[in-house]
């Protein structure tokens, strides 16, 4: 049985209260490692390292920061294989989908704010013939990323580049249903030689270690990925420390289908967009409104399509589908079915937990699930399910459309499917969403802002958005 360590200060070092919790395999429903369950205490020797280790780091020249980044992006890029194995471990998606996406992408998040930082200008502002102002942006000295089960490794690193780019030191918490690549990650801080204390990982629950990082004074900026309640209570405790906070949080999001849409792509997208990592992707589409001329037609094309996903062991190459992420989040998925029930919607195809044979006999696997003929306003069309459950909505005219898109008290992504340029900018402009997608899905420029609005979250990551909320601005004038 693996035992995974909390990473302080440069070290693995064992939870202090010596207690740990189970970590499950979601394909075989077996225990596979155990996990420190982390406290207070904990959180305080993190802080303690990653305090001790900032001047030092924030001292060294950008160039030499970002080296260590590029260094730990070529670790990932040697240990591909391994870091994907261990994420289809922990979090049941299919291996080509932790090989293709979710390794490669923490790679890249490591090159490029590993990168990037030497691209970082000051601003400067001239008075002319009076003064010139300059804007020096400081890193923030000890922050904290925490981050969700969904795209363990992907988010982990999303957050982490880009504050250690900008100089700060961390303290990272990884979800404690998906550690296991958190704590691969620290294995290559340890060949990549960076320094201690600079990268410290603390396991464990959310209401002991995610509140305790939250509380601690001395950390002075929260990047949070993870539920909107969660983002509520962090606000609660952050906001009147007056700690700088990123929160990304869930979704609901539409995929807007006109009936001028070039249909076989747009087939592909929906499918891809509903389904990508058995629909546990924040920007996953799971309301698709479709212009009503093309309703039936796109229906049977998008059920045939749903029909043929591969749903299997995740190991397999050809598996489409794979596990959900634990029992609990199973369970939820299915009351979601049985509310779509009974708010009316027509079951089209799926809705039943599946049973594999052989090593996956005890994992959570669910069908990919359609509905349709459900109030745009009901439960199943308003709350985020995060798993794979989609409806159908016909629309007859443009506003329909937009108005059953933002119907929702979420505003994170949507997607929109139409061959007529100035209608794809008028419905991107008017959808309520941070981020827009016109004619495919999840096609992701690490330089664009990223994030929602309404309950989406507050700020934006990516670019000089990540960079700028790690740093403080101060603004010098001198009369000349
Ligand atoms: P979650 O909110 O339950 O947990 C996220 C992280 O927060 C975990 O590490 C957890 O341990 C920690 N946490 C829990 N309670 C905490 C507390 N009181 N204080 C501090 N930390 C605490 O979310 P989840 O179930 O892991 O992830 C699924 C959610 O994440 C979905 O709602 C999904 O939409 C959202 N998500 C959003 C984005 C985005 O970019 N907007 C991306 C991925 C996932």
């Amino acid at each position: 049985m693996l035992h995974l360590q909390n990473f302080l200060n440069g070290t693995f070092s064992p939870p202090i209260s010596g207690n740990y919790l189970p970590n499950i395999k979601p394909a075989t429903g077996e225990v596979f490692s155990q996990i420190p369950d982390s406290e207070e205490q904990d959180v305080q020797a993190a802080v303690e390292a990653a305090k001790a280790a900032f001047p030092a780091w924030a001292g060294l020249p950008a160039e030499k920061r970002g080296r260590y980044l590029v260094r730990l992006s070529e670790l990932i890029d040697q240990n591909l294989e391994r870091l994907a194995e261990a994420e289809t471990m922990d979090n049941g998606k299919p291996l080509s989908l932790a090989k293709t996406v979710d390794i490669p992408r923490a790679s890249s998040n490591m090159h490029f704010f590993g990168t990037g930082i030497q691209h970082f200008a000051s601003e400067a502002h001239m008075m002319e013939g009076v003064a010139v102002n300059y804007t020096v942006r400081k890193p923030l000295g000890v922050v904290a990323c925490i981050s969700p089960w969904n795209l363990p490794l992907y988010l982990f690193t999303w957050k982490i580049a880009p504050a250690l780019a900008a100089g700060n030191c961390v303290v990272a918490k990884p979800s404690e249903i998906t550690p296991y690549t958190a704590h691969l990650l620290a294995e290559l801080c340890v060949e990549a030689e960076l320094p201690a204390g600079v990268l410290n990982i603390v396991h464990g629950t959310g209401p002991k270690v995610g509140a305790a990082l939250v509380e601690h004074p001395d950390v002075k900026a929260i990047s949070f990925t993870g539920g909107t309640q969660t983002g509520k209570t962090i606000a609660r405790t952050a906001a009147p420390m007056f700690k700088k906070l990123s929160l990304e949080l869930g979704g609901k999001n539409a995929t807007v289908i006109f009936a001028d849409c070039d249909f076989e792509k747009t087939v592909a997208g929906a499918v891809q967009a509903a389904f990508a990592n058995q629909g546990q992707i924040c920007l996953c589409g799971s309301r698709i409104l479709v212009e009503r001329s093309l309703y039936d037609k796109f229906k049977e094309a998008f059920l045939q399509r749903v029909q043929t996903l591969t749903l299997g062991d995740p190991l397999q190459p050809d598996t489409k589908m794979g596990a959900l992420v634990s029992e609990a989040h199973l369970q939820k998925v299915l009351s979601y079915i049985e509310l779509a029930k009974e708010e009316g919607g027509t079951l089209l195809t799926g809705g039943e937990r599946v049973h594999l044979e052989g090593r996956c006999a005890n994992g959570y696997f669910l069908q990919p699930t359609v509905f349709e003929n459900l109030p745009h306003n009901c439960r199943t069309n308003t709350e985020e399910i995060f798993g794979p459950v989609v409806t159908l909505q016909p629309f007859d005219t443009e506003e329909e459309a937009l108005a059953y898109a933002n119907i929702t008290e979420y505003g994170l992504a949507a997607s929109v499917w139409t061959q007529d340029v100035t209608r794809a900018h008028r419905v991107s402009h008017a959808l309520q969403a941070g981020i827009v997608w016109v004619n495919t899905w999840l096609l992701r420029d690490l330089r664009t802002p990223f994030g929602g609005t309404k309950q989406s979250g507050v700020g934006r990551e990516g670019g000089w958005e990540a960079l700028r909320f790690f740093t403080e601005q101060q603004n010098v004038c001198i009369k000349i």
